[in-house]
């Protein structure tokens, strides 16, 4: 669900973490990393391969300590409970939820392509017009995503 404030923070002791993020406005930001948008108001598939739970970019979904871009460990992809494993690396004081590749220390997934409920909003919603005007490029890459 899009922009419903549907905030689902972990049991595992982010609920302040987020709450704060959420308050500083995090329901929708951008990864510079992996050039697209993540918050909770982002509706998007599991980035593990050949899973298509749907989940959102909070960041009760991160792969890295629940911090947005994954923190020191973790990728900063998103996944589905199924797809995220507690985990403690060695400059942790406790076990925090990571997808497999970082658990080994392999080299991320490759990320998914967005969801086309996700695209639709922003080549469509009212509130991304001007945002469409400024980013012509990034609109055909969106379209040719969901086509
Ligand atoms: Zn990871
Ligand atoms: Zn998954």
């Amino acid at each position: 669900m899009l922009f419903s404030a549907s905030a689902r923070p972990s049991s595992f002791g982010g609920g302040f973490l987020f709450d704060i993020i959420k308050r500083m406005g995090w329901g929708l930001g951008y990864d510079s990393r992996w050039k697209r948008y993540i918050g909770y108001g982002v509706t998007a598939y599991c980035d593990a391969p050949k899973c298509n739970e749907e989940i959102d970019r909070g960041l009760s979904y991160v792969c890295g300590a629940q911090e947005p871009y994954g923190g020191d460990n973790g990728c900063g992809l998103y996944f589905c409970s199924k797809h995220l494993f507690y985990h403690r690396f060695r400059d942790m004081e406790y076990e925090r939820e990571f997808c497999k590749r970082c658990i080994r220390r392999r080299a991320p997934y490759e990320p998914k392509p967005e969801h086309p409920e996700w695209v639709n909003h922003l080549l469509t919603d009212d509130s991304w017009a001007d945002w469409r005007k400024e980013n012509a490029d990034e609109m055909s890459r969106l379209k040719a995503m969901v086509q």
